[in-house]
């Protein structure tokens, strides 16, 4: 199928192809679930984007989504945060909490370091989470990073870097295959490689 060389169908499939995991014949089937669905749904769909870029910011603290200067999980005084879990992105976040085995605080990197692609320490929040340790209390820093080639560099990077500072620094356990990605790892599995934490 393609979208009869009608433009406002061809342009809504490019964007859709665009979202990743998302294939030009998913991005079909999508955008003509969208055309035929009634206007409310579509207008609701067009809606909540918008709202998603134009409520929401990143936590100057974190780098979590947030709605106001600090995300939910840094302003929730329940929180340990004594404790800060190192992730490469968002969708880590919601795979550890899904969990519920971990109640500390987050830092978001945006990624791992990999030369290959361009991407150097100073592309990554690693600066600021050592400026965090510097000026907080903060006794433990668990390292969530994808068991990449690049997942383990990085880890090794910031344990390095963080050595001076005398903080406890842990990597979450076995039970996460490696070359793995946390979004993909059952809730049960992280919670168990986040209770068998080792050091580092
Ligand atoms: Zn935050």
């Amino acid at each position: 199928m393609n979208a009869f060389g009608v433009p406002a169908l061809e342009t809504l499939i490019c964007e859709l192809t665009k979202l990743p995991g998302i294939g030009r014949k998913t991005a079909q089937r999508l955008a003509v679930f969208i055309l035929k669905s009634d206007a409310e749904y579509a207008g609701s769909l067009a809606k909540a984007i918008q709202r998603l870029k134009n409520e929401t910011r990143l936590c100057k603290q974190c780098f979590n989504i947030a709605e106001q200067e600090l995300c939910a999980i840094c302003l929730d005084k329940r929180r340990d945060s004594s404790k800060i879990c190192v992730v490469e992105d968002i969708v880590d976040i919601m795979a550890i909490e899904g969990s519920n085995e971990y109640r500390g605080l987050y830092h978001i990197l945006g990624g791992v370091i990999s030369p290959l692609s361009g991407v150097n320490p100073d592309d990554l929040h690693i600066n600021e989470l050592v400026n965090r340790v510097k000026t907080q209390k903060v006794d433990e820093i668990l390292l969530a990073l994808n068991q990449s080639t690049e997942g383990e560099a990085t880890m090794i990077y910031i344990s390095k870097l963080l050595k001076e500072t005398g903080v406890h620094i842990t990597r979450i356990a076995s039970g996460v295959p490696i070359g793995s990605h946390l979004e993909f790892i059952d809730p049960a599995t992280i919670g168990r490689a986040i209770l068998a934490r080792r050091d580092l």
